[in-house]
């Protein structure tokens, strides 16, 4: 018998932007590598994960050189899966480009080992959660940390700072919430986004903090039925027009994508949009 299908955040979030571009990845099963920043939140996520797993039995940091060595690391590892580069990114050269993401990784890596890292004692760290659901598909995650004050985090790493709203509305931390509520009982105390954010003059951090409960977890339930029905119909229709997304620079399948005409596709070509 085969495994119940899942949706992950992840999907959940993919296929609010653009369903066709969910019909691409998860129905035809395209996979498209990574872009650079992808790979820096790889190589971070890899950082942190080293450290906090550690962490739990040791309730020591591991020294900033070592979060460091472990980011570079995973971001090696990733870069050698292969790498979308945009119109843009090829013009400057891949190594280029690829040496100087290695260097903003390390930076962002540095500033978490010394300001994200020792605010947390970890509880679980990269922990599997599957929510089973009566519908014909289950809950999937993977909660980056839950800590001992009851707070579960997702860290990113951003050119530019978040909004309060992208906190409150998160469909990754909401879906964590979730699984911490389906692990113990309880919605955990408090929901954060903690991001490291590099700009070409400076690297800082930034905490948006907020609570996920039994609003947000029938508001998430609801989702998961309406991307039932839709898969369910076959139907995916496109991002709008003219959505941020919609782009060379954010869709891997916007080159081959039927829904964009071939003029835009020609100007992306060269104009890297
Ligand atoms: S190019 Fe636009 S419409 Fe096509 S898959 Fe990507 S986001 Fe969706």
């Amino acid at each position: 018998m085969s495994a119940k299908p899942h949706l992950s955040p992840t999907q959940l979030e993919m296929i609010a932007k653009c369903p066709e571009a969910y019909r691409r990845r998860y129905v035809e099963g395209e996979k498209i590598p990574p872009g650079i920043a992808m790979a820096i939140g790889s190589g971070f996520h890899v950082g942190a994960e080293t450290n906090f797993r550690q962490k739990i039995e040791s309730y020591v940091d591991l020294t900033p050189r070592q979060i460091e060595e472990a980011a570079v690391a995973g971001y090696e590892t990733s870069i050698a899966g292969g790498i979308s580069f945009t119109t843009d990114e090829v013009g400057q050269g891949a190594a280029n480009v690829i040496g100087a993401a290695k260097r903003d990784l390390a930076d962002m890596a540095f500033e978490h080992a010394k300001k994200q890292a020792p605010d947390y004692q970890p509880v679980m760290v990269e922990q599997p959660v599957k929510i089973e659901l009566p519908g014909p598909r289950d809950l999937l995650m993977v909660i980056d940390i839950f800590d001992d004050q009851g707070r579960v985090t997702d860290f990113k790493t951003a050119r530019k700072s978040k909004k309060q709203a992208d906190a409150d509305t998160s469909i990754q931390l909401t879906g964590y919430a979730a699984a911490v509520k389906a692990l113990t009982g309880e919605a955990p105390a408090e929901s954060r986004l903690d991001t490291v954010i590099i700009s070409p003059k400076k690297i800082s951090r930034q905490v948006l903090s907020t609570q996920h409960g039994d609003g947000d977890f029938v508001a998430l339930a609801n989702r998961i039925n309406a991307v039932n029905g839709l898969i369910q119909s076959g139907n995916f229709p496109p991002a709008s027009p003219g959505a941020w997304n919609c782009s060379q620079k954010w869709c891997g399948f916007f080159s081959t994508c039927r829904f964009v005409n071939s003029e835009r596709k020609s100007l992306a070509e060269r104009n890297d949009q």
